[in-house]
C-alpha cells in the first residue's frame, strides 16, 4: 500500500481540488536561481549556456534582469558564466575558465553525484549505461565527465537494438537520469540483467524527485482527473505526467492556467494537481483558483474516452 502524503484541499460546492503535498522549487532549483540572482547584481555581464532551469517563467524573468543566454562566448566581453542546474560538459567549463571568464557553478549537488557515480563505474572497468534521454542537458554533462563513450538508452527497444548491434558490453555500470521514475525503468533493468554478465547499478534518481512522484501518485489514484503543471522541456515534469498517467489515465500536462480545457473540467468533480520541481508556486495557485472559479455543475456523462489523454513518454 502506498504511503499517504499530506495534501492541501480546497473546495466549492461544485469542485474539489487536491494539491499534492510536495510543490514548488526543489533545493537544487532554488540554489541555482539564488546563485544567478547574486551574480546579476555584480557590475559585469553574466552569461549562461542553455536554460538555468527548465521553466520559461523563471528563465524569462532572469533574462529580463540581464542574464544573457549564449551559444558561444566568442567575442563576448569578460564576465561570469553561470553553469545551469543540470550541469555542462567538463570541456565547456574548462574552455570558459581558460578564456578568463569567472565560473559560477550552479550544478545541483545531486547531478554532481550522478557524474561521480558514472566516473566510479568507468574506473571499475564497466561500460557506463545511462538510462535517460540522450538529448537532455544532464546526460550531456555526465557524458562530458567521462573518458570513454557511454551508452544512453531510454526504452527496452533501444536496449535490444544495442545488444543486436554489439554496442552493449558484458560488464556494465548503470546509472539513471536524476529525474527518471524508477517504476518506468524497471523493464530496462530487468532485461539488462539477462543480457550482460555483470551489472552494477547505482540509483542516482534524485530523492526530491522520488518524493514528488510518491506525493503525486497518492493523489492521482483518488481523483477524477489529474493535472501536472510544468514546462514541457522539464524532464521531471514529463516523467511525473507519464507516471501519473500510468495510474490515472485521465491525466494531463499543462504549463499553467491558460492550458485548462473545458472538455476536462466540465465532467470532473475531484481534480488533483501536481507539479514539476522547477514550477513556480504562483502558477499552481493560478490553476487551482481557475478551477474553483467555475460555476458549472460537473457532468460525468461528458467524460472523454481514455484515448483522449494518451501521451508520449517524453513531451506533449
Ligand atoms: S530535481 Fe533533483 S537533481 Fe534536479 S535540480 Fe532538483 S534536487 Fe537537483
Amino acid at each position: 500500500m502506498r504511503a499517504r502524503h499530506p495534501v492541501s484541499r480546497a473546495e466549492t460546492p461544485l469542485r474539489v481540488v487536491i494539491l499534492a503535498g510536495e510543490v514548488g522549487f526543489c533545493f537544487g532549483v532554488k540554489r541555482a536561481i539564488t546563485m544567478a540572482e547574486d551574480a546579476l547584481v555584480q557590475d559585469e555581464p553574466v552569461y549562461i549556456h542553455g536554460d538555468l532551469v527548465h521553466n520559461r517563467n523563471v528563465t524569462d524573468d532572469l533574462e529580463s534582469r540581464g542574464l544573457q543566454k549564449v551559444r558561444s562566448l566568442e567575442g563576448r566581453p569578460r564576465g561570469s558564466v553561470v553553469v545551469r542546474a543540470h550541469g555542462l560538459p567538463r570541456t565547456e567549463v574548462e574552455e570558459a575558465k581558460e578564456a578568463g571568464y569567472r565560473i559560477i557553478d550552479a550544478t545541483c549537488p545531486i547531478v554532481l553525484r550522478a557524474q561521480e557515480a558514472a566516473q566510479m563505474m568507468e574506473a571499475r572497468g564497466c561500460q557506463v549505461v545511462i538510462i535517460g534521454d540522450a538529448h537532455h542537458a544532464e546526460i550531456k554533462g555526465i557524458i562530458g565527465a567521462l573518458h570513454h563513450p557511454a551508452l544512453v538508452i531510454d526504452t527496452v527497444e533501444q536496449l535490444r537494438n544495442a545488444k543486436a548491434t554489439r554496442a552493449l558490453r558484458r560488464k556494465v555500470g548503470v546509472i539513471f537520469q536524476t529525474t527518471h521514475a524508477l517504476e518506468l525503468c524497471k523493464d530496462i533493468v530487468g532485461e539488462l540483467v539477462f543480457m550482460c554478465k555483470e551489472v552494477q547499478i547505482v540509483n542516482t534518481i534524485c530523492r526530491p524527485v522520488q518524493n514528488r512522484q510518491d506525493a503525486a501518485l497518492s493523489v492521482a489514484e483518488d481523483v477524477d482527473m489529474m493535472l501536472v503543471v510544468g514546462s514541457p522541456t522539464s524532464a521531471n515534469t514529463m516523467e511525473l505526467t507519464a507516471l501519473c498517467h500510468a495510474h490515472n489515465p485521465w491525466t494531463r500536462h499543462i504549463e499553467g492556467a491558460e492550458g485548462l480545457r473545458d472538455e476536462d473540467l466540465c465532467w470532473a468533480h475531484t481534480i488533483g494537481i501536481a507539479s514539476g520541481l522547477s514550477t513556480p508556486v504562483h502558477l499552481i495557485d493560478e490553476v487551482r483558483s481557475a478551477i474553483l472559479a467555475r460555476t458549472d455543475e460537473p457532468d460525468f456523462s461528458r467524460r472523454p474516452p481514455r484515448e483522449f489523454y494518451e501521451l508520449r513518454r517524453h513531451g506533449g
